[in-house]
């Protein structure tokens, strides 16, 4: 793994400077991967495309910021690249938390449905994040609240057609505790290069589990 500069970025709202990592270039090696879509790849760690401020405490998206400079971590003083120096101290930026995406969501933040469609994802795993190590005998409650809400309303912004909408259509189905629907919409896709995978998607709806659980990568 080779890390980039850090990019100095100004939040939207406040113009408050943030830090963020680069990567240069990763691999997969030891990539961990759950039901939910969600992969951990130590070798090719990924910045969230949202970012809380930590001034304003405002989200906004990384990619559209206003880029204020680079630091090249390796060479010290000589690697700060055309920023000011008030702006070294700037903190690295942190990835909202579940009830911080929540209140985008509700406050309007996403402008278009591929915006509204990935905070809605992003929100969803947030909230599986703590469960990603859970012991198979611990299994989740069916999801309620802001938690159903959210899943609900990504259900509808997900298509029929593309396979991995599919999987992740299915999945949410089975997060809602409607097996039966995620069963129905997993016995479409037997045939499919996914088919190890939705065996055990397949296995978890046998069983009434609504918990997130790590995908076993194996050759079928
Ligand atoms: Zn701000």
């Amino acid at each position: 793994m080779f890390p980039g500069n850090d990019q100095l970025v100004a939040c939207p709202h406040c113009a408050r400077p943030a830090r963020h990592s680069t990567l240069l270039s990763g691999n997969t090696i030891g990539v961990r991967i759950w039901t939910d879509g969600k992969q951990l790849a130590p070798m090719s760690p990924e910045t969230p495309p949202i970012a809380i401020c930590l001034g304003c405490e405002k989200p906004f998206w990384l990619s559209p910021a206003k880029k204020l400079g680079q630091l090249d971590l390796d060479s010290g003083e000589d690697g700060i690249i055309d920023i000011n120096p008030d702006w070294m101290d700037a903190e690295h930026v942190e990835e909202p938390t579940c009830d911080e995406y929540h209140r985008a969501i509700h406050s309007g933040f996403a402008k278009t449905v591929d915006e509204e469609r990935t905070i809605r994802i992003l929100a969803w795993w947030r909230e599986n994040d703590p469960h990603r190590d859970d012991s198979p005998s611990v299994s989740l409650q069916t999801a309620t609240g802001n938690r159903r809400k959210n899943l609900e309303a990504l259900l509808h912004l997900l298509g029929e057609t593309n396979l991995g909408e599919q999987m992740m259509r299915a999945e949410i189905l089975r997060h809602l505790g409607e097996f039966d629907q995620s069963r129905t919409l997993l016995s479409k896709m037997e045939n499919s290069p996914f088919a190890p995978v939705i065996r055990q998607l397949r296995i978890l709806c046998d069983a009434r589990d609504v918990s997130v659980r790590e995908l076993f990568l194996v050759a079928d």
